[in-house]
């Protein structure tokens, strides 16, 4: 990604990565900011510029480091080096009201972020693992700042613990031939390439995706696989039949024997659809009253009935082609 112009705090222009993102994008407009938090010209954006709010990078120090208690593949949820990003899958959780989520944020104090996170490891009295990528893609935000690879080595020297995170890209080639210790767990989110195209605006096509898995799997890393989010679209029995078995197929035998398998059904909401109908008119439209019932306030899911159909299908292609890799969990 090249950004079309830079939006900064000017304190990260005293860090060693803050200079280095100065020096790469210097060809386009640098504009100072007060907080990462709160860019007023962007913020008065109305939904129709959600697409190309993305276009901007922002830059600035990440002050909130409070991790969060996780109960499924991690035991913390850890704000680390990035939030937002550049795709635009049209379900993304990190969309959000007034435009904050809509671009990707760097924050460039990362020695600070992964000195705590080595710290906590070290403290605890068991090998904890932290989810480092539920704010942003860091597949993606690796190919701007390089920081996934200085994370990954520097990790590798920890005596305990392990990281994750999962991605829907593929540009893993600069991961491959690193130290990593073992102490990294990469995980590949996967749809139906129809779905991709049609609701995963920017993001990999699932044949790399696989192959970028099975590579990461060849390099020694411990890897999953996320079924996520599960969507509905008219067809799904033929398109989720068709991705168990692409991946069936295309997946290598060392992987399929290493995976663990995560799925997750989508959830969408009100803000979601006021966005997406301004922001991309001609997209399919994700909601559905009669598939769908209202959770929380402003959000949908998928009624009971139909996501237990989309379970059963599953499981029984996992069970039948995936040579019944463990599902570690469904919601
Ligand atoms: Fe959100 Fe991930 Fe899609 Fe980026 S790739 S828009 S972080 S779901």
């Amino acid at each position: 990604m090249y950004p079309e112009g830079v939006y900064y705090e000017p304190e990260a222009l005293s860090y060693e990565l803050g200079k280095q993102l100065q020096e790469k994008f210097r060809g386009v407009p640098w504009i100072p900011i007060d907080s990462h938090n709160n860019i007023a010209e962007l913020r008065g954006s109305s939904n129709k510029e959600f697409g190309n709010m993305k276009r901007y990078l922002i830059i600035g120090i990440r002050k909130t480091h409070k991790y969060v208690e996780n109960h499924k593949i991690s035991d913390f949820l850890v704000p680390y080096t990035s939030s937002g990003c550049s795709a635009a899958c049209l379900y993304c959780y990190l969309v959000c009201n007034y435009n904050k989520c809509s671009y990707l944020r760097l924050f460039v104090n990362r020695e600070q972020m992964l000195g705590k996170l080595m710290k906590t490891a070290a403290g605890a009295d068991r090998d904890l693992t932290f989810e480092i990528g539920s704010n942003s893609d860091l597949v993606l935000e690796n190919t701007i700042t390089g920081n996934l690879v200085w994370t990954i080595e520097n990790f590798a020297k920890s005596e305990k613990g392990f990281l994750t995170f999962p991605t829907k890209f593929d540009m893993v080639d600069p991961l491959l031939n690193l130290d990593h210790g073992g102490r990294t767990i990469f995980r590949m989110s996967v749809n139906p390439q129809e779905v991709i195209s049609r609701v995963e605006f920017g993001t990999s096509p699932l044949k790399n995706r696989i192959q970028a898995l099975n590579k990461m799997c060849d390099a020694g890393y411990r890897v999953g696989l996320l079924i996520a989010p599960v969507v509905l679209l008219d067809d799904w029995q033929k398109l989720y039949t068709q991705l168990i078995d692409q991946l069936a197929e295309e997946l290598s035998p060392k992987a399929k024997k290493a995976l663990t398998i995560e799925i997750i059904f989508m959830t969408y909401s009100y803000v979601h659809r006021a966005i997406n109908n301004e922001a991309f008119p001609n997209a399919v439209e994700l909601y559905s009253a009669s598939q769908m019932t209202v959770r929380g306030r402003g959000k949908y899911c998928y009624r009971s009935e139909l996501r237990a159909q989309g379970e059963e299908l599953l499981r029984a292609g996992i069970s039948q082609k995936l040579g019944g890799c463990p599902i570690l969990y469904v919601v």
